[in-house]
This record gives structure tokens, sequence and C-alpha cells, in this order.
């Protein structure tokens, strides 16, 4: 399962951004932030009684079913009103939510939460960052393992000088990733890919935003 990680902004961080907007609607989602305790019913409904113990007033709030999805008919209908009323979207989503409604609603929008990395979840209630999309995957190299995630440098040419007795300099709790790379690459056989120099990466060749078009036949 892969899940956008969130987590919640300080208060002071919300007030700020929120300062100047009296008539708030607040949205949360039901996918990731809900299982993440994020921007589920619980926090949407903790985070509007927050907000109107300070005096706002709270238009409205709702949890869509999949806030990366565009806003459907139906629920524009249903909340017509309050969102019309609404001077803010205080949105409880990740960034990829948040967007999606600021495109589709011309309103002020602020994000509830920081989009920390989409995260695949490798054990019961954990996610880790395995992928960050970098465009130039070289784990053909690696043994399948991912230096720009696992390394806290995200160095694709061997490790640092700091690497410990198989550990990271940057936590000592942590493998470091270049030595499980040697170790599974040894495992493999293929010791001759530590050798691989993989070149500085061509910036101008990976134009950001990324974008994509499928292709019709
Ligand atoms: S090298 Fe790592 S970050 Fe880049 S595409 Fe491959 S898995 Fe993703
Ligand atoms: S010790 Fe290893 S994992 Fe840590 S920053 Fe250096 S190369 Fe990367």
């Amino acid at each position: 399962m892969i899940r956008s990680i969130t987590r919640p902004k300080s208060e002071e961080e919300i007030d700020r951004l929120l300062d100047g907007s009296g008539r708030i609607f607040i949205i949360g989602c039901g996918t990731c932030v809900t299982l993440t305790h994020t921007g589920g019913e619980p926090e949407v409904a903790a985070m509007k009684e927050r907000l109107s113990a300070k005096g706002k007033v709270i238009t409205g709030t709702t949890v869509v079913p999949v806030a990366c999805d565009n806003l459907t008919g139906e629920i524009l209908k249903e909340f017509k009103a309050p969102l019309n009323q609404a001077e803010a979207l205080l949105i409880m989503t990740c960034a990829y939510g948040v967007q999606t409604i600021a495109r589709q609603l011309k309103k002020f929008v602020v994000p509830a939460l920081d989009t920390l990395f989409v995260g695949k979840e490798t054990g019961f209630g954990e996610f880790n960052e395995i992928c960050r999309q970098c465009g130039t995957c070289i784990i053909g190299e690696t043994g399948g393992i991912c230096p720009v995630t696992t390394c806290h440098k995200g160095l694709v040419n061997g490790p640092c000088g700091g690497t410990n007795n198989g550990k990271c300099e940057i936590d000592p709790n942590k493998d470091c990733a270049w030595t499980l790379i040697y170790n599974r690459l040894k495992e493999l056989g293929r010791l001759d890919l530590m050798r691989q120099y993989q070149k500085p990466r061509n910036h101008l060749g990976e134009p950001s935003p990324g974008k994509f078009y499928i292709k019709s036949n």
C-alpha cells in the first residue's frame, strides 16, 4: 500500500495562515490522512472545536472520500452554501488534495498538514519512503536498494566518509545505505556493480515540474 505521509502543522502556523479569515470551511480526507490520523473525522472535529474556541465561524466541515480526486458534483451541491460563506478553506489533506481543491474552487486555501513523502507500508502501521521519483532510476545497479532514499545524503556513488561499522553517521541506529547495497551485491555475486559510476544528473534533460501524457493509439 502506498500512502501520502503527513504531519500536522503547528497551531501557531495554522492560526497565522488563517489570520484575517473569520469564516472557515474544513475539509478532511477519508484515505491517507484518515489512516495516519492527521485529517480524518476525529481530527476534523477537533480542529473545528479548537478554531471555534478561538472565535472562528466554522461554516461547515466534510471528510471527502479521496481528496486528490476532484470534488464530486454531489459534494459541491451538498455543501454549496457553507462553501460559499467561507472566506478560507482549511484543508486537512496532503498537498495533492490541497492543490486539487485549490484548482477546483476559487477560494483561499490553507493546508493544515505538511506533506512529508509518499510512503510504502513496510510493516504494520509503518511507512517508509522508498522512491523519490528521481527520474534516473539506478536500482538495477544497486541490488534493488534505492540509495537516493536509503542514504541520508542521497549519495549514488558509494558511501561518504562517515560510514562507521556499517552504520550511518547521521543516524547510528540506521544501517548505512551503501553497506546494505554492498552486502546485497555480494550476496548476488555482482560486486562488480559497485564500480559502476553514476554520472551527475542532467537537470536540463529532466524538466520540472514533471508531465506525462498517455499516448492514444
Ligand atoms: S533511484 Fe530511487 S528515487 Fe530514483 S527512481 Fe529509482 S527508486 Fe526512485
Ligand atoms: S553513512 Fe552511509 S547512509 Fe549515512 S550519509 Fe553516509 S553514505 Fe549515506
